[in-house]
């Protein structure tokens, strides 16, 4: 081999960055289970299982555009999205997805060796970013019923001087919201506080009104849940006024397709059709977990979110998850010491419940 060996030209703390754990493609599920991608039951993704508003079709059929580069600074999706998000188009940065959003507040804010408070078990994306910047994680552990230790959180920010507190609320993947009072008293320390709403659709809350009074609040949130456009990648964040400018100065130009862009478009002018398949799916939150409860050897957490973490009663949790996948439903193990008798459960269509419930009650 000619050169000069490139690997050894990797910055030191990405040599052995620990990947994210992403779920399986439908595709991957299908070969697996020898069952058509069109029959596999998908409960793994917190993806939406009535899909998209069918007005996105249409629209995506009828844009004759795709081949210009589409608008860097976002101006008429920021627009659109004002209303909905309830803030001005001038502290709204779009990503896509949220996940592109967590890296950029990365990007912009922290120099390797940081503090980043995490408050585990979360989603995995915090800590993730956390490891790409070559900044210090901070773990705080969530107590019992998964709140966070708000003391020790707030120690933690001061004695380790953190630059950033990430919080998902509701929670995934274990549903809980964390109360308003809790928030404020955090943000009372001047960390800056990234809260990710993705799932405040389903939770029919959020704290945007927070934006007005702190400075040093961010809320993420995303279409890829209640939108169903996990696919197009299409997030945004509620912003501080003075950050936005230096957002959008190093953000990749054209980080939302013209596709993502004509999709989300077309979304917020179906709000109606929207609005149902998340009643349905908070309805069916609601008879999955009496279904998961009525078993016997699962203890479902309440949750306000469009999943439902469950423990398993006996050393049967990871059994359980590949015997559904060999059955073709596909749902979420957690190989962490913390969640490792857990199993979450997206919440799917009425019959995609009756199917696992089913599955479940022979396996058990
Ligand atoms: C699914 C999820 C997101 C969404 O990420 P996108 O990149 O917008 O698809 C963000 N935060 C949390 C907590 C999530 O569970």
């Amino acid at each position: 081999m000619k050169g000069s060996n490139p690997e050894r030209l990797i910055k030191a703390y990405l040599r052995d960055a620990t990947p994210y754990k992403y779920v399986s493609p439908l595709e991957a599920l299908s070969q697996g289970a020898g069952i058509p991608a069109g029959e596999i039951i998908k409960l793994d993704g917190n993806e939406n299982p009535y899909g998209c508003s069918p007005r996105v079709y249409q629209a995506l059929s009828a844009h004759p555009y795709l081949h210009i580069y589409p608008d860097s600074e976002q101006q008429e999706l920021r627009k659109a999205l004002a209303p909905y998000a309830g803030v001005p188009p001038g502290r709204l940065v779009m990503g896509a997805g949220s996940d592109e959003l967590i890296d950029l507040i990365m990007r912009l804010f922290v120099e390797p060796g940081d503090g980043v408070v995490n408050c585990t078990p979360t989603f995995g994306m915090y800590s993730f970013s956390t490891g790409t910047w070559g900044a210090r994680l901070v773990e705080v552990p969530r107590d019992e019923g998964f709140a966070i230790d708000v003391d020790r959180t707030r120690k933690a920010i001061q004695e380790e001087a953190a630059k950033l507190i990430f919080i998902a609320s509701p929670n995934n993947p274990t549903g809980n919201m964390t109360p308003v009072a809790d928030i404020i008293e955090l943000l009372d320390t001047g960390v800056l506080l990234v809260l990710d709403e993705a799932y405040c659709e389903f939770s029919g809350e959020t704290m945007t009104e927070l934006t007005g009074s702190y400075d040093n609040l961010i809320i993420l949130r995303t279409f890829s849940k209640w939108a169903g456009l996990a696919g197009l990648r299409v997030g945004y964040g509620i912003f501080p006024e003075s950050i936005v400018p230096h957002l959008m100065r190093i953000k990749p130009p054209y980080n939302i397709n013209v596709a993502a862009q004509v999709a989300a478009m077309a979304s917020l002018q179906d709000l109606d059709y929207l609005q149902r398949t998340v009643k349905a799916i908070v309805d069916e939150r609601q008879r999955l977990f009496s279904k998961l409860d009525e078993i016997g050897c699962f203890q479902p957490y309440p949750s306000r979110a469009n999943f439902i973490l469950c423990r398993v009663s006996g050393n049967q949790a990871e059994d359980i998850y590949l015997e559904l996948k060999r059955r073709g439903i596909s749902i979420r193990y957690f190989d962490t010491p913390r969640l490792s008798d857990c199993l979450r459960f997206s919440v799917g269509k009425p019959e995609h419940t009756d199917r696992l419930i089913a599955a479940l009650t022979e396996i058990c």
